[in-house]
């Protein structure tokens, strides 16, 4: 990615945000960071603190950008709450996130010819009835469920998106991100991996959620940052799967994760959360041939780095300023 500019990114104090701020800060680029801290932490930009190439400012993407933006000319939109334990929670603070947040920023993005990247989510097929997932496939989305505010605010913002493209020429690219997994989720987000690895190395039963039976397909954290950044310098035209194509059942999961921990955690079983999607798993062929994009950190190797990372979360070494 050529360096003209600096990057702004939405929700960088956030588990995927400030894995893409330390990678853009390596790459030599200069980049804003703004969130809101509802749900990041200032904790995984520490290292980052005073470094000549990084600004942070707490902001809510929901209400008017702040000042100090004028040189940006790339834009990674990522602020919206992931975890379905705390969206439920602030259905309307989710759903602005993805609609008028989004917004605000495809109108800065247009007002100075940047181009932005949404950070548009699998959620978007909903409970799927076409498997695998291909980016033609519209979805199967309960639209006032528990996960709507999720679901359909990142499908408005992926409308809006294309719309100011047809109607203002607005430089956009669309990732639907699959389930991302690695060091920095949050040991309360709720997820699967984060509570599974937690549950396992405290040597308390690993909660399975329905019969565990259900599907999804892990992507590791460095592997999701690769693709955005891929998706970013392309000129592919619609939306873009990001994801892994390996697809696991909730119980491997758990399996994996006692093996690679040694724990000896019991598994209990839970009852299924409503409009649980029972599978999904990424059609990656538009990436690997439009981005030449594909995951290469297998789950065994990507759980037992994060395993390591919960059972010490060491701080990230800064990068080397440009
Ligand atoms: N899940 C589980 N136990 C947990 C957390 C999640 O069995 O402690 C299940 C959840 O019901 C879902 C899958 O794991 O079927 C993935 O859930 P997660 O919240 O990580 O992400 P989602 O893909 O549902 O957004």
């Amino acid at each position: 990615m050529t360096s003209d500019g600096s990057i702004l990114v939405t929700g960088a104090a956030g588990f995927l945000g400030s894995h893409l701020c330390d990678r853009l800060i390596a790459e030599g680029h200069r980049v804003h960071g703004i969130d809101d801290l509802s749900t990041g932490s200032t904790r995984h930009l520490a290292h980052l603190r005073g470094h000549p190439a990084f600004s942070f400012t707490v902001h809510d993407i929901a209400r008017p950008l702040p000042p100090g933006l004028d040189d940006v000319t790339r834009i990674f939109s990522l602020a919206c709450p992931a975890s379905p334990a705390y969206y439920q929670q602030h259905p309307v603070q989710t759903l602005l996130a993805s609609t008028h947040g989004v917004w605000q920023l495809l109108e800065f993005a247009r007002e100075r010819g940047a181009t932005l990247l949404q950070t548009s989510t699998s959620e978007v097929y909903g409970d799927p009835q076409v498997h695998p997932q291909h980016e033609g496939y519209w979805g199967h989305v309960n639209p006032i469920g528990l996960r709507s505010c999720y679901d359909e605010g990142k499908r408005c913002a992926e409308s809006l998106c294309f719309a100011c493209e047809r109607q203002y020429g607005t430089r956009i690219r669309v990732a639907r991100l699959f389930n991302s997994y690695g060091p920095r989720l949050r040991p309360d987000d709720g997820r699967v991996v984060s509570n599974f690895v937690t549950q396992a190395l405290a040597g308390v039963p690993l909660t399975i959620y329905g019969n565990g039976l259900q599907t999804r397909s892990f992507c590791y954290v460095e592997d999701t940052i690769d693709g955005l950044i891929a998706l970013m310098v392309s000129s592919v035209q619609g939306p873009v799967n990001i994801g892994n194509p390996t697809e696991h059942t909730i119980l491997e999961v758990a399996d994996q994760v006692l093996r690679l921990t040694g724990s000896r955690s019991r598994i209990d079983f839970h009852p299924a959360p409503p409009d649980d999607p029972v599978r999904r798993r990424p059609d990656i062929t538009r990436a690997k041939h439009e981005l030449h994009w594909q995951p290469r950190i297998a789950l065994d190797e990507g759980l037992r780095r994060t395993a390591a990372w919960f059972a010490h979360p060491m701080p990230v070494a800064a990068p080397k300023a440009a």
